[in-house]
């Protein structure tokens, strides 16, 4: 996995997509919850909050919405065939952009 951010604001965008790591790929892991189980049936989270399956699966889908509208470069491969001096982070506009 790598991600990349930038050195001169808080900007980060996902980790890299692949046929394996990818946002449609982690909400298949809610698909038995959506088909098989009662949509209102209590569920509590990590920290002790009481919400519905209702909830865990529609904040599922808006952090994993949230994670494509913010993507800019999808792949490595997209980021390294972008000319270098068209890399600037789209926070501050910065060319300081780092893979870790
Ligand atoms: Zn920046």
């Amino acid at each position: 996995m790598a991600y990349l951010h930038c050195h001169n604001c808080s900007w980060e965008q996902d980790d890299f997509w692949n046929k394996s790591y990818n946002p449609i790929r982690f909400l298949l892991t809610w698909e038995k919850m959506l088909l098989e189980d009662n949509l209102d049936a209590p569920f509590k989270t990590e920290d002790g909050k009481d919400i519905t399956n209702r909830t865990v699966l529609s904040d599922a889908l808006k952090h994993h919405a949230k994670r494509i509208r913010t993507m800019k470069w999808k792949t490595q491969a997209d980021f390294m065939a972008t000319d270098k001096e068209q890399r600037l982070c789209p926070n501050c506009g910065s060319k300081d952009l780092d893979i870790d």
